[in-house]
């Protein structure tokens, strides 16, 4: 094929390309990408961090609580703390415009912090994790979710065990 009827040709079908970064690029809606945290439905159970193969999640006990960080510069964007999060509470984004230069290095993270709390039935100091109470039977009720949660581990375990669950 010679110049000319590759460059006909190229004009008739129009650019092949992106225009990216001038103009927007196709994202499919399956692409795994940048990693989002939400702390107020962890259970704090950290499987997220023992199952990433690329060391990017780190769990931190601070004074405030426990401290979550997804370094989007260290992951390798494979999904395995979406898969085996028993609460969903990470997922993965399609954003994958994650260049920066190296001044900016530090801010390529997911922050994210379960706060400490007050146990209302014992008044030790426990983190505010979404309770372990997928497989209750029945299921708990708004009210009692919220009662569970006020909770430290102890005081969560013997109000489940107590519970009055109709005949
Ligand atoms: S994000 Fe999910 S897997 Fe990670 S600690 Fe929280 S509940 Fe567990
Ligand atoms: S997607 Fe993979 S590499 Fe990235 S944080 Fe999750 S487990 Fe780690």
């Amino acid at each position: 094929m010679n110049f000319l009827t590759i460059f006909a040709r190229n004009l008739k079908q129009g650019p092949q390309t992106e225009a990216f970064p001038l103009g927007p690029a196709f994202t499919p809606e399956r692409l795994r990408g940048r990693i989002e945290f939400n702390a107020a439905t962890c259970e704090g159970c950290r499987i997220c961090e023992r199952v990433c193969p690329a060391n990017a999640i780190r769990f931190a006990k601070t004074p405030d609580g426990m401290t979550f960080d997804c370094w989007h510069n260290t992951c390798v964007f494979c999904g395995n703390c979406e898969f085996y999060c028993p609460t969903d509470a990470i997922h993965q984004t399609n954003d994958w415009d994650l260049s920066h230069v190296n001044a900016d290095k530090f801010d390529m993270v997911e922050h994210g912090l379960i706060p400490n709390q007050t146990c209302v039935e014992c008044g030790a100091t426990a983190l505010n994790t979404a309770p372990m109470v997928k497989n209750a039977k029945p299921p708990l009720s708004t009210e009692e979710y919220a009662e569970v949660r006020a909770r430290c581990p102890k005081c969560r375990a013997k109000y489940l065990k107590n519970r009055k669950v109709p005949a």
